[in-house]
């Protein structure tokens, strides 16, 4: 169990914990101040992950007195985790609403309006998070090439989740001044900054999943499918045997691998059942 679990989960998984979804935690005005000043992009917008990249020139004492900081502040207000499908289908199966958005991210590193953002809330239909939301002055929603929020029954969401497994894209959890868990996206390490922060950078901004993934070498025909959609870089080919391998160390546990294997080769574990693996996050 990651961090997160212990403190705002009871000893469960965080983010199936249902009071953190809830319209008592989102009527905090300072709550909702962040989530109006995130969405505002502009400089002084917490969601903007400026200056990470410099973080890897600076000497090693600087650096990791920088790191600390940041990533206290970010658990405090926006941290995220990773999560394989089917913890997607159980968060959907707590939130009463669901409202798709452009990817900020995306906005901001390619410059286009891409729809892969999910806010997710046990408020109804039309209810506080699409208010919030609505209220906010997002460019890159009021554009004229744009069309705004749409509301999607949970079916829908799913139905595009599960597409996007399929494309590779790895889905993330979020919080909007933790524990309130506001968002489900679906990340791509060539333009989402907090991977891009995490994975390249070496300054977390999420908790890897609570999995690991592991191959069946007696299923396994060595075709590399698994390793070409690993955002994490956490597969290997053997030569020799012909087959992949999983580094425990670097997986995340998203599960796109055994999206992508036609020989249903890979499962996932509980984190905790893997010793060299249970206190990485
Ligand atoms: S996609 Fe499946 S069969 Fe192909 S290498 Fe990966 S684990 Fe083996
Ligand atoms: S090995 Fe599979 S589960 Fe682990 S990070 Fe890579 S794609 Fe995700």
């Amino acid at each position: 169990m990651c961090e997160f679990c212990h403190k705002h989960g009871e000893g469960k998984k965080w983010y199936l914990y249902a009071e953190n979804y809830s319209a008592d935690l989102l009527s905090d005005l300072k709550r909702r101040k962040f989530i109006a000043d995130f969405f505002s992009l502009t400089e002084q917008s917490p969601g903007l992950l400026t200056n990470i990249g410099t973080l890897r020139i600076m000497p090693a004492f600087v650096k990791s007195a920088i790191m600390r900081y940041r990533v206290g502040r970010w658990k405090e207000s926006h941290y995220g985790q990773v999560l394989p499908i089917e913890d997607v289908e159980r968060v959907f199966g707590l939130v009463s609403n669901v409202v798709r958005l452009p990817c900020y991210c995306r906005h901001i590193n390619l410059g286009t309006e891409q729809r892969f953002c999910y806010a997710v809330s046990l408020a109804p239909q039309e209810g506080e998070m699409f208010k919030i939301i609505k209220e906010i002055d997002m460019d890159y929603l009021t554009g004229p090439d744009t069309s705004g929020l749409e509301e999607l029954t949970k079916e829908e969401a799913l139905e595009n989740f599960r597409q996007y497994e399929k494309e590779g894209l790895c889905h993330t959890i979020w919080t909007f001044v933790t524990p309130f868990i506001g968002g489900i996206c679906n990340c791509d390490r060539s333009d989402c900054g907090a991977m891009q922060a995490t994975v390249t950078n070496g300054v977390p901004h999420m908790f890897r999943a609570e999995y690991v993934a592991e191959v069946n070498p007696e299923l396994c025909n060595g075709c590399r499918q698994c390793m070409r959609v690993c955002q994490f870089g956490a597969i290997g080919y053997s030569a020799a045997n012909k087959k992949v391998f999983i580094d425990p160390m670097r997986c995340y546990g998203c599960g796109i691998c055994r999206a992508s294997c036609t020989k249903d080769a890979i499962n996932l574990h509980d984190r905790a059942s893997v010793p060299v693996a249970a206190n990485l996050w």
